[in-house]
């Protein structure tokens, strides 16, 4: 059975990712940081599509961590076929106001964790000969953002390394993509106040906000046979927000 790791799982976007990927038949592995109720049904409902579901605690800014839930990983469920490197948070603030803290701990999640992950698995695809990495950018991390410099700093730096590392790995037929979701429909969105989103759905092309399994559905496509010449790409999923 092909194993699947996914990083901050318990919720939105990672969490949708897991049930997708369990449905698909993948056994998985949700990295989470912090442990919650709805991380218990998440394992009680994954395993329902008679799957594996491994839960592995670690936070992917530090290093010693993901050296362990990979380990812990493969030791339990005996390889990672599949790493999606979801966990991400913000700290939005105009620059003026951003302290120095605000910019790194952004850099050091979403950038650096992806580092920290990859560079655990990658030996074991490249002892199998094989591999799927999908990394969860932004739209903002494209086009900009004003108060999101840390954020889309980080998100333009996952395009780089999914870029980079593709190049790398494609002859041990390893393939590495980066989503570039626009507005998903998530806790990291629920602060907007109503009005904002309205108004933010009124500017998007297809007028609504995405929904996390508009996001999961475009990775479990990119970690599948369907899209085996496909390496080294960013796939905006935004309703056309960016074109
Ligand atoms: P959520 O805030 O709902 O979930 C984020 C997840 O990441 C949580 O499970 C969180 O766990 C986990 N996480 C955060 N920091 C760490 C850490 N250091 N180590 C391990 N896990 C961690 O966000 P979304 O589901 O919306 O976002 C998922 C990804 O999609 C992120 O990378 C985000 O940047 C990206 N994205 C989201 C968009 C959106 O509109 N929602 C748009 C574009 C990209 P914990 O409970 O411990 O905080």
């Amino acid at each position: 059975m092909a194993v699947a790791l996914v990083t901050g799982g318990t919720r939105g976007i990672g969490k949708q990712i897991a049930l997708t990927l369990a449905k698909n038949g993948y056994d998985i592995a949700i990295n989470y940081r912090t442990e919650n109720e709805e991380l218990k049904n998440l394992k009680e409902q994954i395993e329902q599509e008679n799957v594996k579901c491994l839960t592995v605690k670690g936070d992917v800014s530090i290093f010693e961590d993901c050296e362990n839930f990979v380990k812990e990983t493969v030791d339990n469920l005996g390889s990672i076929d599949v790493l999606v490197n979801n966990a991400g948070i913000t700290k939005d603030m105009l620059i003026m106001r951003m302290k120095k803290e605000d910019f790194e701990q952004v850099i050091d999640v979403n950038l650096v964790g992806t580092f920290n992950v990859t560079k655990n698995v990658i030996p074991y695809m490249m002892k199998a000969r094989s591999g799927n990495i999908v990394n969860i950018s932004s739209v903002v991390g494209i086009s900009g953002n004003a108060g999101q410099t840390n954020y889309s700093a980080s998100k333009a730096g996952i395009i780089g390394f999914t870029k980079s590392l593709a190049k790398e790995v494609a002859s041990r037929n390893i393939r590495v993509n980066a989503v570039a979701p626009g507005f998903i429909e998530t806790s990291m969105t629920d602060s907007l106040k109503d009005e904002i989103k309205e108004e933010i759905a009124k500017n998007i092309p297809l007028k609504r906000m995405g929904k996390p399994e508009d996001v999961a559905n475009v990775v479990k496509f990119l970690v599948s046979e369907d899209s085996s010449y496909i390496t080294g790409q960013v796939i905006n999923i935004d309703g056309g927000m960016l074109m």
